[in-house]
């Protein structure tokens, strides 16, 4: 039998990083699963990421925040005592603490600079290593529409998708020679529990804006993650795809 790819995705536990997690089992890959509250409940989302494939693959959690460059450094090693590679990086996990600048916090500022972008740096640093040992890899980090056009009371987070797709351009210059692949997915308005905190009228305002009349879903961003990162993409790198209804053109 062919040896599985391997996919370790960040911020796996809910919402788009545990559909990307479902769409990398229907497909056959071993899979590390990163997540960081105390409350996650392993056991459960082992079932159901089982649940939804005939693939007998297997499954590792890790508990780490991503903010800790040594965590992190153990968790790629954890990944790699286990499977002996890491062929796919999504850096997914990603939080929001939105106000208007006037209002912002600096600490407001600095954890959503530390988990996305910063979290992004730990764990690309960490993975790459071992990439460019198998001449091969693939990173679909996730930033956002607001990345790229801006939001107002969110600054904070806006810089730090607009830092990925920097971030992710530079080190697609990097590792193209030795086979690693860098890509962006921008998404516009998932539902998931990061956007469960808006009223249905704010919804229903975004929706008016989105030439597809609706918000996407995390299968959607799933779907796209997996077109980036899988083997038959060997000539799309430093890229970012919108996955937004068409709302930013
Ligand atoms: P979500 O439902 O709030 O899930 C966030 C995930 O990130 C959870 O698995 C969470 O783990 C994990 N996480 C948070 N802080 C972490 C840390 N310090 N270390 C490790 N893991 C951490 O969010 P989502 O809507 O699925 O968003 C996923 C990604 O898509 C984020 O990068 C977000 O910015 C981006 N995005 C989302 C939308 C949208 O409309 N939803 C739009 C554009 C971009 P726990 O469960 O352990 O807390």
């Amino acid at each position: 039998m062919e040896e599985r790819r391997v996919a370790l995705i960040t911020g796996a536990s809910r919402g788009i990083g545990k559909k990307v997690a479902e769409k990398f089992a229907k497909e056959g890959y071993n899979l590390v699963i990163n997540y960081v509250s105390d409350s996650t409940n392993v056991e459960e989302i082992t079932k159901e990421i089982k649940s939804v494939t005939d693939e007998d693959i297997q499954v590792l959690f890790v508990k780490t925040d991503v903010t800790d460059f040594e965590a992190c450094e153990n968790m790629v090693k954890q990944a790699v005592e286990k499977f002996g590679k890491i062929d796919v990086l999504v850096n997914n996990a990603g939080i929001t603490k939105d106000n208007l600048l006037i209002r912002m916090k600096e600490e407001e500022f600095d954890r959503v600079i530390e988990v996305n972008l910063k979290g992004t740096f730990n764990m690309t640093k960490n993975v790459v290593p071992y990439m460019m040992k198998k001449r091969y890899g693939k990173i679909v980090s996730i930033s956002s529409v607001v990345g790229i056009g801006g939001n107002a009371g969110q600054c904070n987070y806006s810089a730090s998708k607009a830092g990925i797709i920097g971030f992710t351009k530079s080190i697609a210059k990097e590792l193209a020679s030795r086979n690693i692949l860098a890509n962006c997915i921008a998404p516009g308005f998932i539902t998931t529990d990061m956007t469960d905190v808006l009223s249905e009228e704010v919804k229903e305002k975004i929706s008016d804006q989105i030439p597809l009349r609706k918000m996407g879903t995390a299968e959607e961003v799933a779907n796209a993650v997996y077109f980036l990162a899988n083997e038959e993409n060997t000539y799309i790198t430093g890229q970012v795809l919108n996955v937004d209804g068409g709302m930013m053109m």
